[in-house]
């Protein structure tokens, strides 16, 4: 029998970003916080000379543990589903942090079109530019709302950036720290995109250019452009993660507890109310039950779905009647990109998660779009992320992949190669979702969740678009070879032979009306006022961006929320 612990006020389920600032807004208001993380404890301290490419890239260190737990995918209705048995696609976060703590840093507010998809595109396309078969829809708050939220998560995060762009909302501040040291590598894009006319700018950056202390008073050191960012925790606490911010901050108040090697597997409720949540601590494998005023859920995309559907809170969406919200408007996103070879050579074994360069020219609805059959776009990025010795073997298409020949040309190629990547909108489709499995479990007994995702017509046509200019970039920065990505052919898990991205989004959309969306704009259930759901599982649509600066100026909101749900308890308008 489960054993029944101490009510708190809230509880956060998970502790990456989403959780960790809902329970460091709570805890500074006063309210008792218990956070259950199913994966380990760790600080900067784990990271410090942690410098092993094989354990943290290749063997997914920091990674959820996919023999306990995993996803099923199928391209559509129709197959069974499979279990995915690698982590490539997805590298969902695990232990205090998230993937918070192995995260790049690239720091994006989503552009004003974004948070108005389906109204700004009818106004100026007409209602029929895009086919019934795509679910868009606004998000319930506009960019003007949302951007108090943003400049809180920034300046907890000491984001390193130039408001540079002409395309981005309006701030009401300056970024808090300047940007990050431009290269030769990202000079040389610099100025080539200036050449055509586009409007290059520093990427936002969650690696400090300079020591900073944060709006909770926590200090972040700077970045060293070690290279040892993506995958890896920060040795230098320079790369803002919750285990420098917002966990410390809450700590400090004494109001929050964690419970770590806690897998929550189900929401207790009654009568349209959260009464707690039960979990398995993995270790021992007893089952206990965390009561709460309050329940937050900020454990990723897929278990917030997840979590939801096997608590039955929620009508699940039906792909044939359309009917039910949950697991609606699963999207991933779109990549094309372009490598290019050079003769000279790139300081490339420097580098920092964030340290790029980036456009905006051909994302949202910054060009014009009446005479093409898609709509949104992509931005396109130049990184210099460090290129570590293990996984950078840049050869050209037709040299052999092992022996004498491949050596030559992998250890000349390394530091005179680069790539220009896109980041594309994915819109939501019909037949694209999230459900329950009705075959594989995970090691708890519950069922897996199941994607069911293709690349649709709109994917198709904005990659094609954006293949030419990609290229037409790389040869302006005077590439000696270049190459584009491949045809988009079905989404695959491990078959795509690019980066697999975590920037997936939808499950629990977030919207102003209760038909349309899970969550209302306080990302507080529709059905339970007491249950507040964050992350990228709360987008309508994924936009041509990283995720995470929305997810934590949402999770900005939901605090709010909460708060607010104390003195009032009730529906939130
Ligand atoms: C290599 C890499 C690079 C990235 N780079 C960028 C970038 O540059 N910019 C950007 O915007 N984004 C980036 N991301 C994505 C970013 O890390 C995520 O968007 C962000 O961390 C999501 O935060 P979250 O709090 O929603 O979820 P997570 O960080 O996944 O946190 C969820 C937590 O919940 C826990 N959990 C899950 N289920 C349960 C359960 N049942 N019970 C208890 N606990 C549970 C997990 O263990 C985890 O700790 C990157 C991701 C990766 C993997």
């Amino acid at each position: 029998m489960a054993k029944t612990l101490k009510k708190a006020d809230v509880v956060v389920v998970g502790l990456g970003w989403a959780s960790s600032i809902v329970a460091n807004e709570c805890a500074k208001a006063g309210l008792k916080v218990v956070a259950l993380e199913r994966g380990a404890n760790q600080d900067t301290s784990d990271f410090l000379g942690a410098h092993d490419e094989y354990k943290y890239v290749n063997n997914f260190a920091l990674k959820q543990d996919l023999s306990k737990e995993s996803v099923t995918f199928r391209n559509e209705s129709k197959q069974m589903a499979l279990p995915m048995r690698k982590n490539y696609s997805f590298d969902v976060g695990n232990n205090v942090g998230g993937a918070g703590v192995h995260w790049n840093g690239m720091s994006y507010r989503f552009l004003p079109y974004d948070f108005e998809l389906k109204s700004m595109t009818e106004q100026r396309y007409g209602k029929n530019k895009i086919s019934k078969d795509y679910s868009i829809q606004d998000w319930g708050l506009s960019y003007d709302e949302m951007e108090k939220y943003y400049d809180k998560a920034e300046k907890m995060m000491g984001i390193s950036g130039e408001d540079k762009s002409p395309f981005s909302g309006k701030r009401k501040n300056p970024f808090p720290n300047p940007p990050l040291e431009k290269t030769t590598m990202l000079h040389k894009f610099e100025k080539a995109a200036k050449k055509l006319g586009y409007n290059p700018c520093m990427v936002p950056a969650a690696n400090c250019s300079q020591p900073y202390e944060n709006s909770d008073k926590q200090s972040l050191g700077a970045c060293q452009y070690c290279a040892f960012c993506e995958h890896f925790g920060c040795e230098y606490a320079a790369k803002a993660s919750p285990l420098i911010t917002t966990i410390p901050s809450a700590l400090a108040t004494k109001n929050l507890s964690i419970i770590t090697h806690a897998n929550v597997i189900e929401i207790l409720h009654k009568n349209g109310r959260a009464s707690g949540v039960k979990f398995i601590n993995t270790l021992t494998l007893e089952e206990f039950i965390q009561p709460a005023e309050v329940i937050m859920l900020g454990s990723y995309v897929f278990n917030n779905a997840r979590l939801l559907m096997h608590s039955k809170i929620g009508e699940i969406y039906d792909e044939k009647s359309l009917k039910g919200t949950l697991g609606k408007n699963y999207s991933f996103q779109i990549t094309p990109s372009v490598n290019g070879f050079f003769d000279e050579p790139f300081n490339v074994y420097l580098g920092a998660g964030a340290l790029c360069n980036w456009i905006d020219d051909f994302n949202g609805d910054n060009f014009d779009h009446s005479k093409l059959d898609f709509i949104h776009g992509a931005s396109f990025r130049i990184s210099q992320n460090g290129a570590r010795p293990i996984a950078s073997n840049p050869i050209e298409p037709g040299t052999p992949t092992w022996g004498a020949a491949f050596k030559k040309a992998s250890v000349r190629n390394y530091t005179r190669f680069t790539y220009i990547g896109a980041q594309g909108a994915s819109l939501p489709h019909n037949s694209n979702y999230l459900s329950l499995d009705p075959t594989y479990k995970d090691a708890y007994g519950l069922p897996l969740i199941r994607i069911t995702y293709d690349y649709t017509k709109q994917d198709r046509k904005l990659y094609d678009f954006m293949l030419p200019k990609l290229a037409g970039i790389m040869k302006e920065m005077g590439a000696r070879k270049f190459y584009t990505s491949p045809k988009l052919t079905n989404y695959g898990l491990v078959s795509n032979g690019w980066y697999g991205s975590t920037h997936i989004a939808g499950g629990t959309i977030m919207g102003a009306k209760k038909e349309e969306s899970v969550v209302n704009t306080y990302l507080q259930h529709w059905d339970m006022p007491n249950l507040f759901v964050v992350g990228a599982s709360n987008f309508p649509h994924n936009p041509g961006y990283n995720p995470t600066l929305t997810i934590n100026a949402l999770a900005y909101r939901a605090s709010e929320g909460i708060i607010k749900f104390f003195k009032e308890k009730r529906l939130l308008a």
